[in-house]
């Protein structure tokens, strides 16, 4: 059953589209389960029934015509309460009815599965049989199993296919659900980057010139002859003349003859060179895997590994003579930060990513950059949105295809009154940060790109509490040395120079990974991470701090951050080195006192160490991106559980208030420096507790402080002690709401949250 599951499943995800995967999935499970019949019911949004959408065994005259309500009948009964029907006598069951012309009437038994994605109901797939037949529990588990396999697939085809519609189309706006990356409104055009040499990544794209298009081809293809013959001269007396052979035979795949050919006659008709690559490997690979002959089935690695390179050698000549347009919205299935720093600020105006969350890092720097951003958007027909209009909703994590001049009108004045919004704030620039009653809590800022400066020196930050220092190390292609990380941590240090700038050591693994440093690991959020990899690699830590140190003469604004600290030997071992670096540093000849160096508070370990944590250090601050995520087991990088991720949960809060208090016990500083220090509903509460500074991205910055200024000390602590009294995010969120709205503050906070939602 799995391999036959395997092979359907395979089957339905490589159709072109849903008309089509609907037929094989009716042909194939009727045959898998030997029934008469197999219906696929789909829901139709708009007239909330269930269309006989693909079928074999009943009357195919009905396909596409005949609809049933969403409570009526056997398929209703499914539907309405989304649980596995079975019956062997379908007619004695109370919610029996016989639909005239269907064919039905010779049917005696019935199983039905409904088919959920993402909770919402799809659909139905049925199974009928002339015999009184009451189908086995394996029976049952294959139609659940194949149904819940489905579900994906549906959802994706059934977006896929609409996303062909055309603007003012009578089926309406494309709409694709994702989550808020980063607040605002993108307008603009969609384009897709690949992974690099990914054939199975590959958009849709007409050649502009077929000519031009052949001649890379042919080009690339020349390349990767001439790497396979120079691999092959060098082997050629270490190997047996027959294994030898074998590089005969592998470049005789892409010949003119063979798939060579095939590609050029793709090319031809029409097709871009690296679309006609993908599909036509693509094509060959799935053939040779299919096959029962484990030596045939090998060879697919071989045509794989062929295009793999040829797509590598067109993908450099199309990066060259990359022409960004003027209103670009970035798709990829994984937005890195070198991706974002790829497409030239003044182009980029929107961001989509089909992986990540609103708190993967890529999200944090689209913040950082003030460019809306949705994330997870997993249903997007990405390879066929290349020079699409595309409105990217970073407010609500929704994306637009296509969307008619009405809606674009619409979304152009949301997008007039945020620009209106940010202005109004502008003026609060110089004001001070201060509560009602005369309380001050400056407002730090947190950077990494060097596009980030201008807008962090120009927000009102009274320091810097994060600087990523890893977004310019995944920005090349190798470490960076002492001296380059000199001059650059010299820039930040001058241009805030005399606040203070925080900066964090090396902060990889996770979802950060350095292309020439790969970190593979199943999971890599409990691994080899932050301060972990770089004590293991002390020279990439000294060679950092010896840079920073350097920096800070004569500026002395310099204070130095520990990620992801989970014990109290870590950050001995951490002072220890930095004692080294600096001692090395005076002794040529540099001149400053050591700086003040701190930990992230960011695993639940170091909540429990605070005070000694607190002890050993000259400061604290609160990673509350990472320590939501530890404390609540929510990956923040996994859309499917980011509506779970909430830095307003009630133990969350509660782990913030106890550091605090540690720290405070302990008269050491503590800061928070995670996304929810920008989120103005929290700033009350995070007030109350005692945070000594709030760090944030700059385009939070103006709405905080607005709240900070609305806002009595008092009233704040009157909020903190209700707390205690809470259990559930959504209490929380009512008590917060309620203090905003008393003071008229509804416009400052953004529909799609940062570091609550
Ligand atoms: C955090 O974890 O809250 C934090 C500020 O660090 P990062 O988001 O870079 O992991
Ligand atoms: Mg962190």
């Amino acid at each position: 059953m799995i391999e036959r599951l395997r092979k359907i499943v395979q089957a339905v995800s490589e159709a072109d589209d849903l008309e089509q995967a609907l037929s094989l999935i009716v042909h194939e499970v009727r045959r898998a389960m030997s029934t008469d019949v197999c219906t696929v019911y789909l829901s139709d949004r708009a007239t909330n029934r269930l269309v006989f959408r693909a079928n074999e065994g009943l009357n195919p005259g009905k396909i596409g015509e005949f609809s049933l309500g969403r409570e009526e009948g056997l398929v209703g009964w499914v539907a309405s309460r989304g649980e596995m029907l079975n019956l062997d006598d379908a007619s004695a069951h109370p919610s029996f009815q016989l639909v005239p012309g269907l064919g039905e009437e010779s049917f005696a038994s019935f199983m039905g599965a409904p088919i959920i994605h993402q909770r919402d109901l799809l659909g139905v797939l049925v199974v009928q049989q002339t015999a009184s037949r009451r189908f086995s529990d394996d029976e049952e588990a294959f139609l659940i199993t194949i149904s819940a396999q489905l579900a994906g697939i549906i959802a994706h085809a059934e977006v896929s296919g609409l996303a062909d519609l055309n603007e003012g189309s009578p089926r309406g706006i494309t709409r694709i659900m994702g989550v808020s990356g980063s607040p605002g409104i993108g307008i603009g055009e969609g384009v897709f980057v690949s992974p690099t040499a990914d054939l199975a990544a590959v958009p849709y794209r007409k050649a502009e010139n077929r000519k031009a298009e052949l001649r890379s081809f042919r080009a690339a293809l020349s390349r990767v002859r001439d790497d396979i013959e120079i691999v092959s001269d060098n082997l050629r007396d270490e190997l047996s003349p027959e294994d030898h052979a074998l590089f005969g035979v592998y470049l005789n795949i892409l010949d003119d003859s063979t798939l060579g050919g095939e590609v050029a006659s793709l090319i031809k008709a029409g097709q871009w060179a690296q679309g006609a690559l993908s599909q036509v490997l693509l094509k060959h690979i799935r053939h040779f895997e299919r096959m029962e002959h484990s030596y045939l089935r090998e060879r697919a690695v071989d045509v794989r590994d062929l295009g793999t390179r040829v797509l590598t050698y067109l993908q450099d000549d199309s990066k060259s003579l990359r022409e960004w347009p003027e209103q670009t919205i970035l798709v990829a299935e994984e937005i890195t930060a070198s991706a974002l720093g790829e497409v030239p600020r003044e182009n980029l105006v929107g961001v989509v990513s089909l992986r990540g969350s609103g708190n993967s890092h890529a999200a944090i720097v689209a913040r950082g950059m003030g460019v809306p951003a949705v994330m997870g958007a997993s249903d997007l027909p990405y390879n066929r949105l290349d020079s699409r209009t595309l409105v990217v909703d970073g407010h609500n994590g929704r994306v637009y295809i296509n969307p008619p001049e009405e809606a674009l009108r619409r979304f152009q004045q949301l997008q007039d009154e945020d620009v209106a919004l940010s202005q109004e704030l502008l003026v609060l620039r110089d004001e001070p940060s201060q509560t009602l009653d005369g309380h001050h809590i400056p407002l730090w800022v947190n950077t990494g790109l060097a596009a980030d400066l201008p807008r962090a020196l120009e927000c009102g930050a009274e320091g810097v509490g994060l600087y990523r220092t890893e977004v310019a190390f995944l920005l090349r292609d190798k470490f960076p040395s002492e001296e380059d990380q000199r001059q650059l941590y010299r820039e930040q240090l001058e241009a805030f120079a005399p606040a203070p700038v925080t900066m964090r050591s090396l902060d990889i693994g996770g979802d950060k990974s350095l292309p020439y440093f790969p970190i593979i690991e199943d999971n890599p959020f409990l691994g080899w991470r932050g301060i972990r990899v770089t004590l293991d690699h002390p020279e990439i830590f000294l060679a950092q701090i010896r840079a920073m140190l350097k920096a800070n003469e004569g500026l002395g604004n310099l204070r130095i951050l520990l990620p992801m600290i989970s014990a109290v030997e870590e950050v001995e071992e951490s002072l220890a080195l930095i004692r080294r670096c600096h001692d090395e540093v005076l002794a040529e000849g540099y001149s400053q006192t050591f700086p003040p160096v701190g930990a992230m508070i960011e695993v639940p370990s170091a909540v429990w160490l605070t005070g000694a944590l607190a002890r050993r250090l000259d400061f604290l601050s609160v990673g509350s991106n990472d320590l939501t995520q530890y404390l609540l087991a929510v990956d923040r990088t996994n859309a499917r559980v980011a509506d779970m991720y909430h830095g307003l949960h009630p133990a969350v809060l509660s782990a913030l208030a106890k550091i605090c208090a540690d720290a405070r016990a302990a008269s050491c500083p503590v800061s928070i420096c995670g996304e929810l220090a920008g989120d103005p509903r929290a700033t009350p509460l995070l007030l109350a507790m005692g945070f000594d500074q709030l760090s944030m991205n700059a385009s939070s910055l103006p709405r905080v402080k607005k709240v900070v200024q609305s806002v009595s000390v008092d009233e704040a602590r009157d909020a903190l002690a209700r707390l205690t009294e809470l259990n559930s995010v959504d209490q929380v969120k009512e008590l917060l709401d309620a203090l905003i709205r008393r003071r008229g503050l509804e416009r400052y906070i953004r529909p799609g949250q940062e570091g609550s939602e």
